[in-house]
């Protein structure tokens, strides 16, 4: 899901108004925490983007706002790695931005917690440093949209199944990464995500 902080809409100079927007990556551009990934091809511009992630265990289409927790497994934490140059000029050209999302290695994942041990996250600080200083710092209580309406929305538009990831959308603070960078992501209650990029 993009744009479901307010402070990075408005970081990034898009509208504040309009619906919830997803796109997809696929399952093979997954990484595991404690990865050494290669810094990815035609960009100069490889921006993190930390964000909750939601594992589904069961899911549907039109599933309802009220019914939505029941198809969660748990949580982790992970990166939207964003060729964030590319992504803008495929914008401007009313172009689809699939080629700046989604790439090789473009979604490392943390850890999935059971929802049975950490709960349904709502709050609570979300993080990302980059060789040890923060750059992105805020609360997921920041989230327009919540993880219930996530799921509502995404289930309208596609069905949800189990062993979906989904990406819940980054606050602000997004920043370059170059080669030799180690990102440490964090979220109160999940186990980091940590990738070195050779
Ligand atoms: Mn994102």
């Amino acid at each position: 899901m993009g744009r479901n902080y307010l402070a990075h809409v408005r970081e990034m100079g898009n509208d504040e108004k309009l619906p919830p927007l997803y796109f997809a990556k696929a399952p093979d551009m997954v990484v595991d925490s404690g990865s050494t990934i290669p810094y990815p091809p035609i960009t100069s511009n490889l921006q993190h983007e930390v964000e909750l992630v939601v594992a589904m265990k069961s899911g549907g289409a039109d599933i309802p706002v009220e019914k939505a927790l029941d198809h969660v497994w748990g949580y982790a934490v992970g990166f939207d790695m964003t060729r964030r140059d590319v992504q803008q000029v495929a914008a401007k050209a009313g172009r689809p931005w699939e080629v700046g999302k989604s790439f090789d290695n473009s979604g490392p994942c943390g850890a999935v917690h059971p929802a049975s041990e950490v709960g349904h996250l709502s709050k609570g600080r979300i993080h990302v440093s980059v060789n040890g200083q923060v750059k992105q710092d805020s609360d997921l209580s920041q989230m327009i949209w919540d993880v219930p309406h996530i799921i509502h929305h995404l289930s309208l538009q596609v069905t949800v199944a189990a062993g979906d990831l989904i990406f819940t959308g980054t606050p602000e603070g997004v920043s370059a990464v170059v080669r030799g960078d180690e990102l440490v992501g964090a979220i109160d209650g999940l186990s980091e995500l940590r990738i070195k990029y050779a």
